[in-house]
């Protein structure tokens, strides 16, 4: 059931506040718990909306249960494409830790609950009905605008962003585009700033291979254990520091945010320290690549000493960094210890540059919805589907959806947790952000 704006006889800015606060509680209705997904109910219920008002959408499939939502207001040829990215599937919810049913899309004291309001179904309705409102206006942009409310985000089996742009590459090409990742309101040093994701680690996960020579565990001088040999390698990955680099988003952040520039990269972290400890906990990640063991896999038996120990290693490098030249720091932190190392896989690890029009509108966005705040440039730790089109066709991808009114602490809490919930003030200054940036693009 398509939420009825047509009928709402109200203000223009009340309409679109009702709008957007029925459309996410629908949107939570529908369960797109990722695995199995079933994103096609979410995408059905979008193309419903914006059909009714005016917008033309395709769905595309790999499978029917998981569609992916493409809807476009066609450009006059003569401008840049903006492609408002989002995601429909959730993370599971476990009800006994919520206060309430997780897919009730209950509004309670001016906030919207349930699994995915933040992460990121809010953002999937702002941008649907920044899209309706636009088309009911008879909005023309110089180059197309596009929403894409794409399946499978949080697991990754190939269904959705990844596979539009290799399946449908036309659908969903963009010279810009907005998605997930940051928008936070933080106050640094006394002075509040809107923080806009520009770039992604990435995640490059590897195993290590320590072999031994199996043997019965009551005898261990018989054997040459594999667990144990492994657990020197573990250690040394734990004590891993990296060498400070400064890279270009940590010299643009310090230059919005701290009025300086940093020259000396082993007292980058002390100088933001000093500022805020909020600057030190944003620029820290970007310092350099990190290395966490997170799992282990040894004998099946208690009585069975492993001939083969494997350790996988969770291993996040900066934009631009090779595996090569990671892997040259892990050999020369591991030593002439006896081991194999491969790489599982890449995912990220892409950037935009911090300037163009679309920079220049949440900039200017930001100063007149706030006067005295200012954008902040950061690059994120873990990777959003941004990375996709930056790596299919260069676009230039930021993560930036206002969150003014809740707490960023408290909304980084609440993401992947229980009790998740938007507020309705930020939903709407979303739609008004996702309109003015629309427009600014033509
Ligand atoms: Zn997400």
């Amino acid at each position: 059931m398509a939420v009825r704006v047509r009928d709402a006889p109200l203000s223009a800015t009340v309409s679109r506040r009702d709008e957007v606060t029925g459309l996410l509680q629908e949107l939570i209705r529908l369960d797109t718990v990722n695995p199995p997904g079933n994103e096609t109910r979410a995408a059905e219920l979008l193309r419903d909306y914006l059909e009714e008002n005016g917008v033309a959408c395709e769905l595309y499939a790999k499978e029917p249960e998981r569609a992916n939502l493409v809807a476009r207001i066609p450009g006059s040829g003569d401008g840049p494409r903006l492609a408002l990215l989002s995601h429909t599937d959730t993370v599971l919810a476990d009800p006994t830790e919520w206060q309430v049913d997780p897919w009730s899309g209950e509004l309670r004291d001016g906030e919207i609950w349930g699994r995915g309001a933040l992460d990121m179904k809010g953002q999937v309705a702002a941008s649907a009905v920044a899209m309706a409102s636009l088309a009911r206006e008879g909005f023309r942009p110089g180059g197309d605008l596009i929403f894409v409310a794409a399946a499978d985000e949080e697991v990754g089996v190939d269904i959705g962003l990844s596979w539009l742009c290799k399946e449908h590459p036309e659908a969903v090409r963009a010279e810009y585009s907005l998605n997930e990742g940051a928008g936070d309101r933080a106050v640094i040093g006394g002075r509040p700033f809107y923080l806009a994701s520009t770039a992604e680690k990435m995640s490059s996960p590897f195993v290590l291979r320590v072999r031994g020579r199996s043997g019965h565990a009551s005898m261990p001088a018989i054997a040459d254990n594999a667990l144990v040999k492994a657990a020197r390698l573990i250690e040394r990955l734990g004590e891993f520091t990296p060498e400070p680099r400064i890279e270009p988003e940590v010299t643009a952040f310090f230059e919005a945010a701290l009025g300086s520039t940093p020259e000396d990269p082993n007292r980058v972290l002390e100088l933001a320290r000093g500022v805020d400890p909020l600057a030190a906990e944003l620029v820290e990640p970007l310092l350099g690549m990190t290395l966490s063991p997170t799992m282990i896999g040894a004998s099946q038996k208690r009585n069975v000493i492993p001939a083969l120990c494997e350790v996988t290693v969770d291993c996040r490098l900066l934009p631009g960094q090779t595996q090569a030249e990671a892997e040259e720091v892990v050999r020369g932190l591991l030593g002439d210890e006896d081991y194999e190392l491969e790489w599982v896989e890449r995912y990220g690890g892409t950037r935009s540059p911090m300037a163009g029009p679309l920079w220049d509108a949440i900039e200017s966005w930001v100063v007149e919805t706030e006067p005295g705040a200012a954008v902040a440039p950061i690059c994120l730790a873990g990777f959003t589907d941004s990375h996709w089109l930056r790596d299919a066709f260069g676009t230039v991808a930021y993560g930036f959806f206002p969150l003014r009114y809740m707490d960023a602490q408290v909304a980084t809490r609440l993401v992947h947790s229980a009790d998740e919930r938007a507020r309705v003030d930020d939903l709407e200054l979303g739609v008004e952000f996702l309109r003015y940036a629309a427009r600014a693009m033509s």
